[in-house]
C-alpha cells in the first residue's frame, strides 16, 4: 500500500520538525505495512526566495494530485525579514491561504488531550483535570462570518459597519457528516454548539445536525449554546469528545480548549475537504527564534502526522502506535526545551524523533 503525500516544510523550525515527522512515519510504515512517497513543494517565505510568489500554481497543482499535504510551518520575523516589506498578498501567509482556498478544506480538526505527564502546563484545578480529557474541535472553516459580505457606511453622518453570517443547509450537513463520521472513530460522542436561541443561521444549524445525526444511531448527541460550551470547557473539559461548531465559535472555542492543555508545541491539526484529502500541521508557527537550532518540539507535527494517517489513510492502527509512543517518550521523562521540567531528561529535536521510532 502506497500514498502520495506532499511535504511542504517550509521556514523556520518548519524543516527540522517536518523531518522528524517523516522519520516517525516511516517508521510506522515498516511496521504496519505501508509506505508513503514524498514530493517537496515550496511554500512561504522559501518559495518567495526561489520563485518571486509564496506559493506557485505548479506547487498548488502537486498537492491536489497527492493524497495528503504534510505542512512544518510558514513565515519568518515578522519585524526583520524582508518578506515582510512585500505588499500583503506577496508575503508568506498569503500562500497558506491560497493553499487552503484551493484545495477546499472546509473542516478543521483541533484535538485538545491532556498529557498526564504535562498536566502541571495546565492552568485548571487537579481536581478538573483528573483523569485527563480528549476532545476534538471540529470547526467549519469557509462560510459563516468571515466569508460573509460586509461592508462599512456612513448614515446621516455615523459610520455603521455590517458582517454577514450566512450557511446554507449543504455546508452544514457535509461537515456534520464530518463530525459524526469523525466521532465514529473515537468515543461517539458530538456535541454541536450554535447560538439557536437568537441566530437564524444556527437554528438552521441546529436542525440540518439533528438531521445527520439520526442516520448516526450509535453516537450520542446533544447541543448546546456557545456562551455555555465556553464555560463547560474549563468548568469540566472531560464532558466533550468531538465538538461540532461553525467558523467563529470554533475560532474561539478551539484557541480555549487549546489553552487549556498547556504546550504549544504539541497541538496538532488537520484540515479537510469532502474526500479523504487532508492538510496536515502543528497548530504553531514557524518560531524563527529557534529555528535550526536542534530545539523546535516535533510532537505537535509528528502528531499531525498521526491524523493523516487515520483520516486521509484509514491506518488506524499506525496512528494509534504513533500516539502510543509519544505518550511512552512523555512518562519516561524525556522533553524538548518548551516542555521541560524539573527532574527530567531534556533532548533536541532529532534526538525526540529518534525515541519516539524506537518506541513504535
Ligand atoms: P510561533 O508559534 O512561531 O512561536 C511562538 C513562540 O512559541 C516562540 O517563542 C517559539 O519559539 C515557540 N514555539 C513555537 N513552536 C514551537 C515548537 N514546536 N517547539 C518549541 N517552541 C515553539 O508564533 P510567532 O512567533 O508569532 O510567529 C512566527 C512566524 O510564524 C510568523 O511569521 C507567523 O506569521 C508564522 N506563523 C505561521 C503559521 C503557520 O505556518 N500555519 C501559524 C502561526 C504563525
Amino acid at each position: 500500500m502506497n500514498f502520495n503525500v506532499a511535504v511542504i516544510k517550509g521556514d523556520g523550525i518548519g524543516p527540522e520538525i517536518v523531518t522528524e515527522a517523516q522519520k516517525v512515519l516511516d517508521k510506522a510504515g515498516e511496521k504496519f505495512g505501508f509506505t508513503l512517497s514524498y514530493q517537496e513543494v515550496l511554500m512561504g517565505g522559501c518559495s518567495i526566495d526561489a520563485c518571486g510568489e509564496p506559493l506557485t500554481d505548479e506547487a498548488i497543482a502537486v498537492c491536489k494530485k497527492s493524497d495528503a499535504v504534510l505542512l512544518g510551518a510558514i513565515g519568518g520575523n515578522t519585524s526583520t525579514s524582508p518578506w515582510y516589506k512585500l505588499e500583503p498578498s506577496k508575503r508568506p501567509e498569503a500562500g497558506l491561504l491560497k493553499l487552503r482556498k484551493s484545495l477546499n478544506l472546509f473542516a478543521n480538526l483541533r484535538p485538545a488531550y491532556l498529557y498526564e505527564e504535562l498536566k502541571q502546563a495546565c492552568p485548571l484545578k487537579e481536581e478538573i483535570t483528573e483523569g485527563g480529557f480528549d476532545m476534538m474541535i471540529m470547526r467549519e472553516l469557509t462560510g459563516g462570518l468571515y466569508f460573509g459580505d460586509r461592508k462599512t457606511v456612513v448614515e446621516n453622518g455615523v459610520k455603521k459597519a455590517y458582517d454577514s453570517l450566512t450557511y446554507d443547509e449543504n455546508e452544514i450537513r457535509r461537515i456534520a457528516k464530518r463530525g459524526f463520521d469523525i466521532a465514529m472513530k473515537r468515543n461517539k460522542k458530538v456535541t454541536s454548539v450554535d447560538k439557536a436561541n437568537v441566530l437564524d443561521s444556527s437554528r438552521l444549524w441546529r436542525q440540518v445536525v439533528e438531521e445527520v445525526a439520526k442516520d448516526y444511531p450509535e453516537v450520542t448527541y446533544e447541543h448546546m449554546l456557545v456562551d455555555n460550551c465556553a464555560m463547560q470547557l474549563v468548568r469540566d473539559p472531560k464532558q466533550f469528545d468531538v465538538i461540532l461548531t461553525e467558523n467563529m465559535f470554533g475560532d474561539i472555542l478551539s484557541d480555549e480548549a487549546s489553552m487549556v492543555t498547556g504546550s504549544i508545541g504539541m497541538l496538532s491539526s488537520a484540515s479537510l475537504n469532502d474526500t479523504k484529502f487532508g492538510l496536515y500541521e502543528p497548530s504553531h508557527g514557524s518560531a524563527p527564534d529557534i529555528a535550526g537550532m536542534n530545539k523546535a518540539n516535533p510532537i505537535a507535527t509528528i502528531l499531525s502526522a498521526a491524523m493523516m494517517l487515520r483520516f486521509s489513510f484509514d491506518l488506524d492502527e499506525a496512528a494509534d502506535a504513533i500516539e502510543v509512543a509519544v505518550k511512552k517518550v512523555l512518562e519516561d521523562g524525556y522533553r524538548t526545551v518548551d516542555i521541560m521540567s524539573e527532574g527530567k531528561t531534556q533532548v533536541g529535536t532529532v534526538e525526540m524523533g529518534d525515541l519516539i521510532c524506537q518506541r513504535i
